[in-house]
């Protein structure tokens, strides 16, 4: 069976004579057919991004594009009379895609030519393959989840978040309370792991093991009494981010064996990974076991070790490591930590089940 090619995360189009026929400031009016309005919608929903590079009068073309009702489909448009590869340039930037996860439709040979010389990786079509776009292993994705179809939603709240922290003057503590961040740990269910697959394949730098676990595995686990596959959510006061971060523990009777923590690089200017870890602490140490986490350094994941030693881990030895087997990849870490009590966030609303509850050795709660 032949690799999946290089998906496409965001298609940018032309609109005169490609997403509409006419010509804005030629004819009398530009028509936008049901088949073309199929395609967008189409795309919209499997978690492809959608913009636009035209050369137009931007508020002219902006008003149309709301008359025939598609405009929120569209982020970032790019409406002006520069080149397109520009505009094609300055949109991986500020969506953070690489170029060749960008795919680009106009109907002129010319424009195609143009961002093909100054950006080669894009992937250019014409206007006459605009509706077998859908049929294209490269606008397929394997699995469509809930993030993927509330993913356009998701990035224009994260622009109107960054606008509004570009006229944020207070510290960022402050900022991070004017976000009314609220913070999810769940136990997974069936229904969320296919997101947290997406999750660990996607978040490659803040998996800290680099250790890759499958749908089937996890899925496997989640009926072990001995294991705990958590989902973390999170969602602002702009909208959800969807899910964010995955932990897989393992409870032994004197120590929790942290396996797999990742967590979205969207969210670490947020302070995700540092609240994950403090609640765990916080829950280790009310059920009286030691903590002990599986560590890979990756080219990628340099972060993740950070997060660890801020919280506390160490290399230090200790007799509980004995419990686990050894590991099995010779490069593999296990840092550890003796947990204190921790204080709850003070950016965030966290809500979280009750891990220590359901350990065996219960503790006399503390005196008020
Ligand atoms: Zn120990």
């Amino acid at each position: 069976m032949p690799d999946q090619p290089t998906l496409v995360k965001c298609l940018v189009w032309d609109l005169d004579n490609t997403l509409w026929q006419g010509t804005l400031l030629e004819d009398a009016e530009v028509r936008l057919s049901d088949a073309i309005r199929q395609v967008v919608v189409t795309l919209d929903s499997r978690g492809i991004l959608q913009s636009v590079a035209s050369k137009n009068d931007p508020d002219l073309a902006l008003a149309r594009l709301e008359e025939l009702g598609i405009a929120e489909y569209f982020v970032l448009p790019k409406i002006g009379w520069g080149p397109k590869s520009e505009s094609v340039r300055q949109l991986a930037d500020q969506l953070k895609f690489a170029q060749g996860t960008i795919a680009f439709i106009d109907d002129q040979p010319t424009e195609r030519a143009e961002v093909n010389f100054h950006a080669p990786q894009v992937r250019c079509y014409s206007a006459e393959q605009a509706l077998t776009l859908v049929d294209l292993p490269e606008f397929s994705p394997k699995t469509v989840t809930v993030d993927s179809r509330r993913r356009r939603a998701m990035y224009q709240a994260s622009f109107r978040r960054e606008a509004e922290q570009a006229t944020f003057t207070g510290p960022d503590e402050e900022f991070l309370r004017s976000l009314e961040l609220v913070m999810r740990i769940g136990r997974a269910t069936g229904e969320e792991l296919s997101r947290v697959e997406e999750l660990t394949l996607r978040t490659s730098q803040m998996n800290a093991t680099g250790v890759h676990y499958s749908d089937a595995t996890l899925r496997g686990l989640l009926a072990d009494p001995d294991h705990e596959v958590l989902v973390t959510t999170l969602a602002d006061r702009f909208g959800p981010h969807g899910a964010v971060g995955v932990l897989l523990l393992e409870k032994h009777p004197a120590l929790w064996h942290l396996k797999l923590l990742a967590t979205s690089c969207r969210v670490v200017s947020f302070g995700a990974g540092a609240a994950i870890l403090n609640w765990l602490t916080d829950q280790a140490s009310r059920a009286d076991v030691h903590l002990v986490a599986d560590f890979r350094r990756t080219e990628r994941n340099r972060m993740m070790e950070i997060a660890y030693r801020f919280a506390g881990y160490s290399d230090e030895p200790c007799g509980c490591l004995t419990a686990l087997v050894p590991a099995g990849l010779d490069d593999l870490q296990r840092l550890h930590l003796v947990p204190a009590p921790q204080s709850a966030p003070t950016t965030m609303r966290l809500t979280a089940p009750d891990l220590a509850a359901n350990h065996a050795v219960p503790r006399p709660s503390p005196a008020r």
